[in-house]
């Protein structure tokens, strides 16, 4: 007779509804009440039709699908102590205190403070009588596992985020249909790929495409990356190489803090080189489309983990984020990562780009 709710927050990722599926149909595998919550938090805190019981049936065809059809959204009014008595309201008249939250740092940090705060919302509630003794005695506590959906795998203590893979595979198609044009005009193109302080995309993205140069944020080049980078395409253009590719992580700077985009980039190209550089931005076009088969496997895996996870939770237990380690899915202290993942993008911001690194770790 549990209540298990799960809802999808902050920005979307490809892979976010198979968590969602695989979380609905563990929870009704176990004998629980499966919900959907829609639109993040703010369809907890206005609840109405925008919490409904799922079914099997209602989780069926979605596996393959991009963004999140129960929709997302970032919200103000959970960030006050008045939306989250309205929140726990709505999820104590519906028998509710299992939630699976899929979102970034931020999502997870919110269903943190909210758990924190159920027994005194839960007396608020119950002094201000819409709620009675015997609600709140017998959902008295309430149990939150995080799953990270994001495409920038920028997320510390997983290996991999739900919707990395599937970005990657945008990027790279993306990368292979410039270049087959590129060769063919003799073309320099560079190519603005996403990922916020997270240079993870560009890397790897240009790792699998051949780029002859990267820019991420983590290891900014010093402030005389134009001659370094025109050295080097001038050198594969005189060995016989007929293109050029070039990533720039949105986050990029160099070694100062300046931020070197696109355009810096294709303007020291076309100055000194005289090459014919073209930019393209890839934009959301990398958060959108099918999922990967990994991202689709990944996705279940964690889903079915977090649903177990919450099954087997008790009043002390910590709150847990599902993640990969290696090939395994475990369970991870849910606010040691998140606070990893602040403490990076902190030195991100503050130009402590080693100290970012060593603190992203592995684990
Ligand atoms: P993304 O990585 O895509 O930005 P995120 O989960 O970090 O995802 P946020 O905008 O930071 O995105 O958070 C999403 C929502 O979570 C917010 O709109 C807000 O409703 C809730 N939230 C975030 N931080 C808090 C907080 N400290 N307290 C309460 N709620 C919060």
């Amino acid at each position: 007779d549990k209540g298990l709710a799960v809802f999808t927050s902050g920005g979307d990722s490809q892979g976010m509804n198979a968590a969602v599926r695989a979380c609905v149909r563990m929870a009704i595998y176990v004998g629980c009440k499966a919900y959907f919550i829609r639109e993040g938090y703010q369809g907890m805190v206005d609840g109405g039709d925008c919490i409904q019981e799922a079914t099997w049936a209602s989780v069926s065809s979605i596996i393959h699908r991009g963004g999140t059809i129960i929709g997302s959204a970032r919200c103000q009014d959970f960030r006050e102590r008045a939306g989250r008595l309205k929140a726990a309201n709505n999820l104590v008249q519906r028998g509710i205190t299992n939630l699976v939250v899929i979102g970034g740092d931020g999502s997870l940090t919110g269903a943190n403070l909210f758990r924190q705060e159920w027994s005194s919302l839960l007396d608020e509630l119950e002094k201000n009588n819409t709620i009675t003794s015997e609600q709140k005695n017998k959902y008295n506590v309430l149990h939150i596992v995080g799953l990270v959906g994001s495409i920038d795998n920028d997320f510390c203590g997983t290996d991999m985020t739900i919707g990395t893979d599937t970005a990657l595979h945008r990027i790279i198609e993306a990368i292979d249909a410039i270049a087959s044009t590129a060769y063919s005009h003799q073309r320099t193109f560079i190519m603005e790929v996403m990922g916020r302080h997270c240079g993870y995309l560009a890397l790897v993205g240009g790792l699998a495409c051949e780029a002859d140069f990267i820019f991420i944020p983590e290891m900014p080049p010093k402030v005389d990356w134009p001659d370094r980078l025109c050295d080097l395409l001038a050198q594969e253009r005189s060995a016989g190489q007929r293109l050029n590719i070039v990533i720039v992580a949105e986050g990029a700077c160099d070694r100062e803090g300046n931020p070197i985009s696109a355009e810096d980039v294709r303007k020291v190209i076309d100055a000194r080189l005289k090459h014919d550089a073209r930019i393209t931005v890839l934009g959301h076009v990398q958060r959108g489309g099918n999922p990967s088969a990994f991202d689709r496997v990944l996705a279940c895996r964690m889903g079915a983990e977090a649903t177990l996870a919450l099954m087997e939770a008790t009043p002390d237990s910590v709150p847990v984020v599902i993640s990969l380690d290696g090939n395994q899915t475990v369970r991870v202290p849910l606010m040691e990562c998140v606070e990893r993942t602040q403490a990076v993008a902190k030195a991100m911001k503050e130009h402590r780009w080693a100290d970012a690194v060593k603190l992203r770790g592995r684990s």
